[in-house]
């Protein structure tokens, strides 16, 4: 059960210091929504720019995207979201708990996906079986229902021509629906990918773990289009890259692993998909997804292709989906205008598509896990958070030792000079030891102190928050010996 307590600790951390808070918690809570304080707002924007570094910045190969969250309903038509994305969902007889049935097991084993409904609904088969999670009863569920995951909002002003929208369910649609523009508008050539970080909603059946699964959350895609034929070098290349991701940023290799789809799990046009997992303090299995890797084929692009074309049948049948089929007639696709023309080797073709999701708030919660640390420090207990040094949401905490002897103006003014270049924070309440602590569970990396020996010779006291060292170094040599130890 120490796995248990560790999630807990992690959530009331969290709390005090200013990491996550439960959303609309004045008003009781909001379930599985959150709000990130100052601590893990600067914790996330982190993350992101960690992501954004290394998937566009650092490579030739990828342009950014920021499309929006309302979008067409024809997109979420044609990708399919429309019409399959449902969980099926039982409910205990014993006890109401509802649960998906593609979570449920006879025991051993456990899938963590969200299944497409015709193989939910063949599990649902061998319901008999199955255990339920609240109140270990077998075999005790309702019918299986399709629980629909998109929320649903509208646009317009009057009853007569309000339209239905949906908050997407993930990013990488708005991705796929600018290829050509971003092809038009740039000079990438294929191979290249296109890269987005936004918001997404889901209305989860179960939400579970604090911000593990959430109704709205962050993802992080990439659609990389190759040339078919080259897709299982792609494939390749970007599940090694992103799982050496999480090790750049410190997560401990023992965390991490990749579990490879069975065929009979993989989606009807996925050509391979490969989870990374953490092994997150929780859950029956620990392992967990944190991030999927797909080889989509030509699947959406194609889809897209049907879906410009039943324009028309969208406006005849008003815009009501469940009415419209998407228009496949026969036709060469592959010179349909989501196609791309090599005009080196004069052939054209719809790209196959290599997409890692990352999600935002997981790999938030990943790497709070991960850094996590409690140790014994002279009878007393530390607790601290070994982040990596870009992931740390404030880099450097500036003190005066004692509030008086000239001591809080040096360390304003060293704070003053340090702000314009890393993230920083000022405390001068309170016993030194505490407010070194209090940064420990910060995970700031380093604490610099301003005391008597400072008035003397211009030289501060650095302590390093892993080993707890402590370094003088001349205040005029700071910045460059902050930025030396942080690498920044
Ligand atoms: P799951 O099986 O966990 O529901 P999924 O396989 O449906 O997830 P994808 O559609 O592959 O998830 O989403 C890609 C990534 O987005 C996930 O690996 C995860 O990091 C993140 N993600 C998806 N759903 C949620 C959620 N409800 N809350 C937080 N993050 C999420």
């Amino acid at each position: 059960m120490a796995k248990i307590t560790k999630l807990d600790d992690i959530v009331s951390l969290c709390k005090r210091r200013g990491f996550i808070f439960q959303s609309s918690e004045i008003y009781g809570g909001l379930a599985s929504c959150y709000d990130y304080g100052p601590l893990g707002v600067e914790l996330k924007r982190n993350v992101r720019a960690a992501w954004w570094n290394s998937v566009v910045q650092m490579r030739d190969d990828v342009v950014g995207l920021d499309s929006s969250i309302l979008m067409h309903p024809l997109v979420w038509k044609a990708s399919g979201h429309a019409d399959k994305f449902a969980d099926v969902i039982v409910e205990c007889k014993k006890c109401n708990t509802r649960s998906r049935v593609d979570h449920l097991t006879s025991g051993a084993e456990e899938h963590t996906e969200h299944v497409p409904v015709e193989t939910a609904m063949t599990d649902a088969a061998a319901l008999d079986k199955k255990v339920c999670p609240n109140c270990g009863q077998v075999g005790q569920f309702t019918e299986p229902m399709a629980f629909r995951l998109m929320f649903e909002t509208q646009m317009g002003a009057n009853v007569d021509d309000t339209m239905r929208l949906f908050l997407r369910p993930e990013t990488a649609q708005g991705i796929f629906a600018n290829f050509r523009n971003v092809l038009d508008s740039t000079r990438v050539r294929i191979p290249f990918g296109i890269a987005q970080i936004g918001k997404s909603f889901r209305n989860e059946v179960t939400t579970k773990a604090f911000i593990f699964r959430t109704r709205e959350f962050e993802q992080a895609e990439l659609e990389f289009f190759c040339e078919p034929g080259t897709d299982d070098e792609w494939y390749e290349h970007w599940r090694q890259q992103r799982f050496e991701w999480y090790l750049s940023l410190g997560i401990k290799k023992e965390n991490l692993r990749f579990r490879e789809h069975d065929l009979d799990e993989l989606a009807h046009y996925a050509k391979a998909c490969v989870d990374v997992e953490y092994r997150f303090p929780f859950g029956s299995g620990d392992w967990q997804e944190l991030e999927g890797i797909a080889n989509r084929t030509d699947f959406d692009l194609r889809q897209h292709q049907r879906g410009m074309r039943t324009l028309n049948s969208w406006f005849e049948k008003k815009g009501d989906l469940s009415q419209i089929e998407l228009n496949s007639e026969a036709d060469n696709y592959h010179k349909g205008p989501l196609s791309y023309f090599d005009d080196q080797t004069k052939k054209r073709y719809i790209p196959y598509v290599i997409e890692p999701s990352a999600g935002i708030d997981r790999s938030a919660l990943a790497f709070l896990v991960d850094a996590y640390d409690e140790e014994e420090v002279r009878g007393e207990t530390r607790n601290l958070l070994r982040f990596h040094h870009s992931l740390a949401p404030t880099k450097v905490a500036v003190f005066p030792l004692v509030k008086k002897d000239g001591m809080p103006e040096i360390a304003v003014k060293i704070y003053d000079d340090l702000k314009g270049h890393f993230t920083c924070f000022y405390d001068e309440k309170g016993a030194v030891g505490r407010r070194y602590r209090r940064q420990d569970e910060a995970g700031t990396p380093f604490c610099i102190t301003v005391d008597g020996q400072t008035i003397e010779d211009s030289t501060v006291t650095v302590r390093q928050r892993d080993s707890m060292e402590q370094v003088r170094v001349a205040t005029d040599q700071l910045k460059n010996y902050l930025r030396g130890e942080l690498e920044l």
